[in-house]
């Protein structure tokens, strides 16, 4: 399947979290097998074409594209968590939200000096969460030039932004 065959299983629901907002839910491109399957193909063709040693998901549900792009690649998957999740000792990054803050965290030991990781979430909105995962990144060592999304909503800026950061961003639609 194309990513334009992929496009109509990604379902739109309105006024979710919050009044206004026009949710792009991939529940259902992840519930049709092919979709999914597909889904996943094109996310590591892309992957692999950028020199990925290793690939980065934000939880949740970069952690569901990106452990599957990491198995097909046989690649290690580094999980960027939540806060305190994770039983070692991590390294975080607070970042902004349109109302309010969050934190990611990783295990430091996850990454190697250099290693070239590969971003991997579901939707790329004003890029915030995918900038904080690669300044994180960055602390650990890794080398962070890449981050591949199933949706970017490109009206919010998030690759401009990424760009400016020097990540290249990709997305299977828009
Ligand atoms: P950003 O940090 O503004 O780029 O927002 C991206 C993050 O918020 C990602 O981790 C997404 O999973 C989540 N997100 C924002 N908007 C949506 C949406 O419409 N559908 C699914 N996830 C979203």
């Amino acid at each position: 399947m194309s990513p334009d065959e992929l496009k109509p299983l990604v379902r739109t629901i309105p006024d979710f979290p919050q009044p206004g907002i026009l949710f792009r839910d991939i529940t259902t491109l992840i519930g049709h097998g092919a979709g999914f399957a597909h889904s996943v193909r094109h996310l590591a063709d892309r992957a692999q074409a950028a020199g990925a040693e290793a690939v980065a998901g934000m939880e949740a549900r970069g952690f569901i594209f990106g452990a599957a792009v990491a198995a097909r690649l046989a690649l290690p998957f580094v999980p960027v968590r939540k806060p305190g999740k994770l039983p070692v000792p991590t390294l975080g990054i607070d970042y902004a939200l349109e109302y309010g803050q969050d934190r990611l965290e990783i295990d430091p030991g996850a990454v190697s000096p250099g290693q070239r990781v590969v971003i991997i979430d579901d939707l790329i909105a004003t890029g915030g969460t995918a900038l904080a995962a690669t300044a994180l990144l960055r602390q650990a060592g890794a080398r962070v030039d890449h981050a591949l999304f199933v949706i970017d909503l490109p009206d919010l800026g998030g690759a401009a932004r990424l760009a400016d950061a020097g990540v290249t961003v990709a997305a299977l639609m828009a």
